[in-house]
């Protein structure tokens, strides 16, 4: 038997051997804005959100620092503000919220569906109120929300729709990328998603010129010509050096995430129908891009020592659903308010994923799980 102890790490995520393939590339990118010193506003930032736009097939991208900036300022072009309501998932990273609240106005949240973790959009409508102003569905673990539902029923009440795709670049509802369905679309490029930068970043990407154009405006301290201010904006502009590596490594984003789904199938192929243990699984007619790949389990303690006598990582996305966050208290939503989403919160476990992830990585991946299936059998 091997010696566990000595036996390298499998991690959770490993970029170094991504920015190794593309090191001329990414070195090329930096080096021309140097070459011209346009680090703020230049011509790399306009040939990305080009690029990006293209990629996502809408109009406009605007790019942003962050997916949270990206959430924020969408929110505020779309005129959401103190008094206003904005429906969004309580099984979510708390930047959803959050963009609700730095606009003064209030989260309502709606619980997830078990087998999907993604909001269920069943109970959408009865979240309306008459203070309701935008749905922000979130592709969570880069697995489309059923968009089809959440369009119909923001036509029928007249309300906005923002897409939280931090986690989904490129991935595809009922044969469309996913951020074309919305009025808008937040992504982030937090250098641990499908594309990520060497640090922060984000976009919004639309069809609509005006939100675009007033989320340009927002981003650059509500000014077009320089020390003429038309509204209070803010400085949540994307780095040009940040722009460019975006721009070399999005030509290779289609190929991470079809190598993501391989890992993924590869997952789903060996951990399907063990006992005590069900994948996190996708809605039909769509093509998640596994930003993470989850498991829910019967005993999580149990696979996270397993995982961890193995000597591999792992994650948990989320442990405490928003509305349970202390930040979230004052909106006194008591454990019990949102019982899927507590039950995800204490039963998933995130496996290691990521493009370049060995095949032996991956087999080793398996072999503790397979192993903490067998234990949760034999002391059931
Ligand atoms: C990463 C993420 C965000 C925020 O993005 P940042 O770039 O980290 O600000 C928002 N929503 C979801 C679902 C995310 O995963």
């Amino acid at each position: 038997m091997a010696d566990l102890s000595t036996e390298k790490m499998v991690p959770f995520l490993d970029l170094s051997l991504q920015h190794d393939a593309l090191k001329d590339e990414i070195e090329n990118a930096i080096q021309s804005v140097f070459k011209d010193s346009s680090f703020v506003l230049g011509p790399a930032l306009k040939k990305f959100e080009e690029e990006f736009a293209q990629y996502c097939k809408v109009e406009h991208c605007v790019a942003l620092n962050s997916g949270t900036a990206a959430l924020h300022l969408a929110l505020l072009a779309m005129g959401v503000g103190p008094g206003d309501e904005v429906i969004t998932a309580a099984n979510s990273f708390i930047a959803t919220a959050e963009a609700i609240s730095f606009c003064g106005a209030e989260p309502r949240f709606v619980d997830a569906l078990l087998d999907t973790a993604n909001i269920n959009t069943d109970m959408i409508e009865q979240a309306i109120t008459h203070k309701t102003k935008v749905i922000i569905p979130v592709h969570l673990y880069g697995q489309p929300a059923e968009m089809d539902k959440v369009l119909k029923i923001a036509a029928a009440h007249k309300l906005m729709v923002l897409e939280d795709a931090c986690q989904a670049h490129g991935a595809v509802f009922h044969g469309m990328r996913v951020g074309s369905f919305g009025h808008a679309a937040a992504y982030s490029f937090y250098p641990g998603k499908n594309l990520g930068a060497a640090g922060d970043g984000g976009a919004v990407v639309t069809n609509d010129a005006e939100l675009a154009a007033k989320i340009t405006l927002l981003r650059n301290h509500g000014s077009e010509q320089k020390y003429h201010h038309d509204i209070i904006g803010h400085n949540f502009r994307l780095d040009s050096v940040q722009a460019a590596i975006l721009s070399a490594k999005l030509p290779y984003l289609d190929l991470w995430n079809k190598k993501r789904r391989e890992i993924a199938r590869f997952y789903n192929e060996k951990l399907t129908g063990l006992y005590g243990v069900s994948p996190v699984r996708a809605i039909v007619d769509c093509e998640p891009v596994h930003h993470l790949y989850v498991i829910r389990t019967a005993d999580r303690d149990l696979v996270l020592q397993q995982m961890k006598e193995m000597r591999i990582a792992s994650g948990i996305h989320y442990p405490i659903p928003i509305h349970l966050q202390p930040a979230y208290q004052y909106l006194d939503l008591k454990e019990g308010a949102f019982p899927v989403s507590e039950e995800l919160s204490k039963s998933v476990v995130s496996l290691p994923i990521y493009p370049d992830m060995p095949k032996a990585d991956q087999e080793r991946v398996v072999a503790a799980i397979l192993k903490a299936s067998e234990l949760m059998k034999s002391r059931s």
